[in-house]
């Protein structure tokens, strides 16, 4: 008799999940946990919460569904807390497991949990499955991709590489293992959200995705996606594709389908182009690791001096510049910004204020609801010329920004605090 724990790390899904297809095929006995580590949600170095409330709630709300799913199937989700290495091992001793599977993740933090892991004498079985396309089916060794977004996208397209195709789904779960619960006690996660716009897990990712196609809006993206209000504009899917409760796969598999049904367009094209960039992102990780998360990234400019009162500014929307002020009160408010916004705060940031780029990246990591170590790592390092960026950075002009994409100052007005009046969230009116 085989038992096997599942461990779910940024998969929250039953859908497309090959890793724990994998483990209901092997095992006869399966117990499915997540584990919240309060060390890791605890302030960073720079003063403040890591897993700041929006995030908290997304996540909570799909680690509920995806408990609500595996109950529907007749098995469960056992959610600890405490110290990933002692937990999970405590867990597989409790159930005396044979193994461990999970998800693979290629950044640091991820990588020591499983070495520690492996460490304590259980094996471990780590699978890849958070990209578009499966990184074997590339026309190039991960050493060898092209540091340039484009050359990498030119040998992808010249492979004809579109996606990897979903698995199907889970439909068979082995039955939960009997454990001693002495050592090791499950903890009641309570999702009380107040995010308006978007909910967390599965269920709402799949929904969210048939409307988006249902209302034909990939056919206006390429036109849109630089704006800077309302749900439509972009696609919307990064929280749920950040917490694994869809796959990127299975969306470049509807959009696939959608062409067929529709015709391929502009719009299809260029979701599918950011697709690439979110798999580009990842793909570096194999390429470079550790060297991506040094203060001086691939570069060798060390970063400009932490000044605490500026930083107070610019996360608290109160730099006296419009657009980052209304771009800032909206992040903190809703726990999302558009790309656009994204690109110019990050530059206000590195070039206006001469600040340290890491400080400001575990500012998106602590408010994003879609916070994906390797695309905001990926993206910060862009900006600030110390990763991948043929140009060595991006500066926007604030001025010229606020001029093409907010020149009525709809926006601005909408985000900005007016003496005596609250802000209100534009996605609440929604
Ligand atoms: P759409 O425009 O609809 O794009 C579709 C999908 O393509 C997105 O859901 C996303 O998965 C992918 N994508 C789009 N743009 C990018 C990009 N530049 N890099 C990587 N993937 C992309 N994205 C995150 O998911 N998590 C982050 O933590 C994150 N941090 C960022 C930090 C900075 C400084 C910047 C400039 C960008 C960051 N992005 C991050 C990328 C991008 O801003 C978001 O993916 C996008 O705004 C999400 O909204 P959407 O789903 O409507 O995107």
């Amino acid at each position: 008799m085989t038992t096997l724990v599942y461990w779910f790390r940024q998969d929250l899904r039953l859908a497309d999940n090959p890793a724990f297809l994998r483990a209901c095929a092997d095992a006869d006995y399966l117990l499915p946990i997540y584990v919240v580590d309060p060390e890791a949600e605890a302030k960073t170095e720079w003063g403040f919460d890591r897993v700041a409330s929006h995030r908290q709630a997304f996540l909570r709300e799909s680690i509920e569904d995806l408990k609500r799913q595996l109950r529907a199937l007749g098995s469960d989700l056992f959610v600890f807390s405490g110290e990933i290495q002692a937990v999970v091992s405590l867990a597989s001793i409790a159930v005396n497991a044979t193994a461990i599977y999970c998800e693979q993740i290629e950044a640091p933090e991820e990588i020591d949990q499983v070495t520690r892991l492996q460490s304590s004498s259980v094996e471990v079985k780590q699978f890849w499955q958070s990209s578009m396309l499966e990184p074997h089916d590339l026309p190039f060794d991960f050493a060898a991709i092209p540091d340039v977004f484009t050359a990498f996208r030119q040998k992808v397209e010249k492979a004809n590489l579109k996606f990897a195709n979903p698995v199907p789904p889970v439909t068979r779960i082995p039955p939960t293992p009997a454990w001693r619960t002495q050592q090791i006690q499950t903890i009641d996660l309570h999702a009380e959200s107040h995010l308006k716009s978007f909910k967390g897990g599965e269920t709402a990712a799949a929904l969210h995705l048939k409307q988006y196609l249902d209302r034909r809006l990939p056919d206006t993206y390429k036109q849109t996606r630089n704006q800077l209000m309302g749900m439509d504009y972009s696609s919307k899917f990064s929280p749920w594709l950040s917490l694994g409760c869809m796959s990127a796969r299975t969306i470049a598999a509807e959009l696939d389908n959608y062409e067929s049904k529709y015709g391929a367009n502009d719009g299809t094209y260029w979701l599918w182009f950011e697709l690439l960039w979110r798999d580009y992102f990842r793909f570096l990780h194999f390429k470079y690791g550790r060297k991506l998360y040094r203060k001086t990234g691939l570069s060798d400019h060390p970063p400009s001096k932490f000044g605490r009162a500026q930083f107070a500014q610019w996360c608290g929307g109160h730099t006296g510049e419009g657009l980052i002020d209304a771009a800032m009160t909206e992040l903190s408010t809703t726990g999302y910004l558009s790309n656009r916004l994204r690109q110019v705060v990050a530059s206000y940031w590195i070039y206006d204020m001469k600040g340290d780029w890491r400080a400001a990246a575990a500012w998106f990591e602590s408010q994003l609801i879609d916070y994906d170590v390797y695309s905001n790592q990926g993206n910060w390092l862009y900006i600030a010329g110390r990763g991948t960026d043929p140009r060595g950075g991006r500066a926007f002009n604030v001025a010229k920004q606020t001029n093409d994409h907010d020149s009525n100052g709809k926006y601005r007005r909408r985000w900005l605090k007016q003496s005596g009046e609250s802000v209100k969230t534009e996605l609440d009116e929604e």
